[in-house]
């Protein structure tokens, strides 16, 4: 069995994950306290590296760190690793994905994809990523009571009868972007117990 700190101060994110990984192969605790990261990074790799080692450095175990966003074609520089920030400050997460739909509006590309990078920080010399992608299109309107963030304004690829991840819960849970690296991750830390 692996054990990591998370990379967050937020106890429910802990629980998440802790949730997804089998704690026979991969054990995530919640940090014992919230760091100040900034995260100044250009790649979802960068942001994520950032976090690993400030919290590894603080607290000297091996550390998970996170980081993900939804990256829009037609609006290349707006989203990404700024999906948190998207809008400016003192926008809640409705009003961010009410002004994503907004700005596509008349907009023919709504192509679209969720991504999320692990950075399992074991030393210095020991760091690997890993990645989880769902892909999808930019919803016409905002549908759907589930899930958080972007996910109302979100329609992955497939047949879900046009329904946006905010109203597919539990396909959410198996499918996500972050089930994803999840799965890569404990593949690889399952092979090396
Ligand atoms: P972070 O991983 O907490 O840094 O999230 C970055 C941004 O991407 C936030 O604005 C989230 O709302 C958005 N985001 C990340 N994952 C998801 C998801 O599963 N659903 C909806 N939005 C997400």
């Amino acid at each position: 069995m692996h054990q990591f700190l998370l990379a967050t101060g937020n106890a429910h994110k802990a629980e998440e994950f802790a949730k997804i990984f089998n704690p026979e192969v991969l054990k995530i605790e919640a940090a014992p306290e919230k760091l100040d990261v900034i995260e100044d990074g250009l790649t979802f790799n960068e942001n994520a590296l950032l976090k690993a080692k400030a919290y590894y450095e603080k607290f000297g175990k091996p550390v998970m760190a996170d980081d993900s966003g939804l990256c829009v074609e037609a609006l290349p520089e707006e989203l990404g690793i700024y999906s948190a920030r998207f809008g400016g400050e003192g926008l809640d997460n409705r009003q961010r994905a009410e002004l994503l739909l907004e700005k596509m509006k008349g907009e023919e590309n709504r192509k679209a994809y969720f991504v999320c990078v692990l950075c399992f920080y074991l030393g210095e010399n020991e760091i690997y990523f890993f990645e989880g992608r769902v892909d999808g299109t930019v919803s016409q309107e905002y549908k759907g009571e589930h899930g958080f963030g972007y996910d109302p304004v979100f329609e992955p690829l497939g047949d879900h009868g046009g329904k946006s991840l905010a109203e597919l819960p539990e396909w959410k849970d198996e499918n996500s972007h972050r089930a994803k690296a999840c799965f890569h991750a404990e593949k690889f830390f399952k092979e090396r117990c």
